[in-house]
């Protein structure tokens, strides 16, 4: 039902003291017999404004170590005491504050073991890390076209040697990107469930997508700040557009320094 787009999941592992240290989080679940009551808040939780459920990281045991007292449920965003506040970023997208004041949550949407959450949700994390590149790669070829087809100072910008390096450097990133994308497809045919291997592709396509669209400010000038819809915007705004959200997108689901951490520990087998 999730895969056919019947009932929309909203992610709730963020909260205001635990984001890269998601075992610090500390949303309470206590055990009421037949149901557990929830107090807490979350923070970034994206689409819970529109979504059925939420996909909720809680503490069900404050007694033994962080990472062990963790639970995994599924909560019906319509309960009576959650209360939904929106945040925007820079993206233009919405996320949201959710607070849970008396939460009531049946027994029976508790997901697999008690305080075995944690580990549910590392897993969870390396499939939400697999970044397509696809809409920065599209804006990319624009880019191309557009350098075929700008005159400045007499010439197109393609035939402009500093101009075509940084093309050049760039389409090679993005083979690489799509490569290491295969590579999750081939653990994911296999069986398997990437690991350091999200963190990589994540970190290099978020970062690649962030180099294009930089690229593509320094190539249409002025103009690449001119939002869609402006008789001056090129490119339909989408290097403007781009940009933004270009940010966020090496913040959620781990920020790089976190996934460079993962790369270094599960990768190399570094110390933590
Ligand atoms: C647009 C957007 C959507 C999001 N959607 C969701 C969602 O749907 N559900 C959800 O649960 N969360 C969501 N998040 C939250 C996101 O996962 C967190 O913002 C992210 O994990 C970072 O946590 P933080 O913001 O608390 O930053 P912090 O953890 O406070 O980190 C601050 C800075 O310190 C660095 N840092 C922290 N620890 C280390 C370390 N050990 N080593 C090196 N550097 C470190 C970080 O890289 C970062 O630069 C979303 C965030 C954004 C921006």
């Amino acid at each position: 039902r999730i895969a056919s787009g019947e009932t929309e999941f909203a992610l709730g592992y963020t909260e205001p003291q635990a984001g890269s240290d998601l075992s610090a989080l500390n949303l309470r679940a206590e055990d009421k017999g037949d149901y557990f009551l929830l107090n807490g808040n979350k923070l970034f939780n994206t689409s819970c404004h529109i979504a059925d459920c939420h996909w909720l990281a809680c503490r069900t045991d404050f007694d033994v170590a962080k990472h062990k007292g963790v639970s995994m449920m599924i909560v019906d965003l319509k309960s009576p005491g959650i209360t939904i506040s929106p945040m925007i970023t820079m993206a233009g997208w919405q996320t949201n504050e959710v607070v849970y004041e008396d939460v009531r949550v049946p027994k029976e949407n508790l997901v697999g073991e008690k305080n075995k959450g944690f580990y549910y949700l590392m897993a969870a994390l390396d499939f939400e890390r697999m970044f397509p590149l696809g809409r920065y790669r599209r804006v990319f070829d624009e880019l191309v076209e557009y350098t075929k087809e700008t005159i400045v100072d007499g010439k197109t910008l393609s035939k402009d040697p500093l101009i075509r390096q940084k093309l050049a450097q760039l389409s090679t990133e993005i083979e690489v990107t799509r490569l290491l994308y295969y590579q999750l497809a081939h653990i994911l045919d296999k069986g398997g469930i990437p690991n350091y291997q999200s963190s990589m592709e994540k970190t290099f396509a978020t970062e690649c997508a962030q180099r294009i669209v930089n690229l593509g400010m320094d190539i249409l000038g002025l103009y690449g700040q001119i939002k869609e819809g402006s008789k001056w915007a090129q490119l339909k705004g989408k290097v403007e557009k781009f940009y933004r959200t270009s940010i966020v997108e090496t913040i959620y689901a781990g920020t790089s320094e976190i996934q460079r951490n993962i790369i270094a520990q599960r990768g190399l087998g570094l110390p933590r």
